[in-house]
């Protein structure tokens, strides 16, 4: 049996169910009364294994987590000339912060709002309605199932995200933003109310880690190439303002989100998921983050961490 399929997963929830501290995300009514003691966590090896704790199938929606796979999709679907549009430098800023790249007027990263805001804006699709549609098609692809919206959390996320409607009109104003800023936002909101679970949400990272071949279906949904790019980004900017903090104790690239989900990649070996509501400061599930902890030491996992030969 491969290191994924005997990993001893409820031992692992056990261990971070104790941990407390953090706060749920009230921003919208679904996510501020998100259960807050649900754990689950999900591993797929790039070979196709799957562990998977108990709560695995309870879904949630995406979030930020799904800006990695927006920045894969624009660079897909733009043949890389998205590099051109939002830069790749972290920001050590909240996920919000209404700030663009100095002398540009770009989004300083994919991973921050305002840069998913933009690549979403680029993926292919001559409106609203077919940007929604390849971004759930290419969402669908990298988790391997058919993946649903809740209009429920897309329309409140449309109507109360004044801060993206807000970076929105920033980068329409620079020139960077080339659709209109509500219609940027309402792709957007759809796209972070796209419902996964962790087991489908580890696949996602497993295509990832797989170099944007889905390891359980076997379809490439992206070129290899763009899945260096994204999780180069998700190493450093992952994880907003923690992600300094992040690489250090867990080394491994991955996207936080406010749902207190977290998707990883480790390429070449695997993806994992978390999900576990309250957050840190930095929006960050608080045990999701030590389960990753755990995980990173007991697997061996941690990029910098193998011992020099030297
Ligand atoms: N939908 C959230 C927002 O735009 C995502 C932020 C996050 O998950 O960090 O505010």
């Amino acid at each position: 049996m491969s290191a994924v399929a005997s990993y001893d997963l409820a031992t692992l929830v056990e261990r971070v169910r104790g941990q407390s501290g953090g706060e749920v995300d009230r921003s919208v009514p679904a996510l501020a009364s998100a259960d807050p003691d649900l754990i689950a966590v999900a591993l797929v090896g790039t070979d196709g294994e799957i562990a998977a704790s108990e709560d695995a199938g309870v879904p949630f929606s995406l979030q930020s987590a799904v800006k990695p796979f927006l920045f894969a999709l624009a660079l897909a679907d733009t043949d890389g000339a998205a590099l051109d549009r939002v830069g790749i430098e972290p920001t050590g800023e909240a996920f919000d912060a209404i700030k663009l790249e100095s002398g540009t007027g770009r989004p300083p990263n994919p991973m921050v709002n305002a840069g998913a805001l933009l690549t979403a804006s680029l993926v292919d699709g001559h409106d609203v309605a077919g940007r929604d549609e390849r971004i759930l098609r290419g969402l669908s692809a990298f988790a391997g199932r058919s993946l649903e919206v809740d209009e429920e959390i897309a329309r409140d996320e449309h109507l109360l995200g004044d801060r993206n409607h807000a970076l929105a009109h920033l980068m329409r104003s620079e020139g960077t933003l080339r659709v209109t800023a509500d219609d940027a936002v309402a792709v957007y909101a759809r796209a972070c109310a796209v419902l996964v679970d962790a087991r489908a949400l580890a696949v996602m990272g497993a295509t990832l880690a797989g170099g944007g071949r889905n390891p359980v279906t076997g379809e490439r949904v992206v070129p290899a190439a763009v899945a260096r790019d994204v999780v180069s980004v998700m190493a450093t900017c992952g994880v907003y303002d923690g992600s300094g903090r992040w690489m250090r104790s867990v080394g491994i690239p991955a996207k936080s989100s406010v749902s207190g989900a977290l998707v990883l990649a480790v390429p070449g070996v695997l993806g994992a998921a978390m999900i576990s509501p309250p957050l840190d400061a930095r929006g960050t599930s608080v045990r999701g983050h030590a389960a990753a902890d755990i995980l990173s030491a007991d697997l061996g996992l941690h990029a910098f961490g193998r011992p020099s030969s030297v």
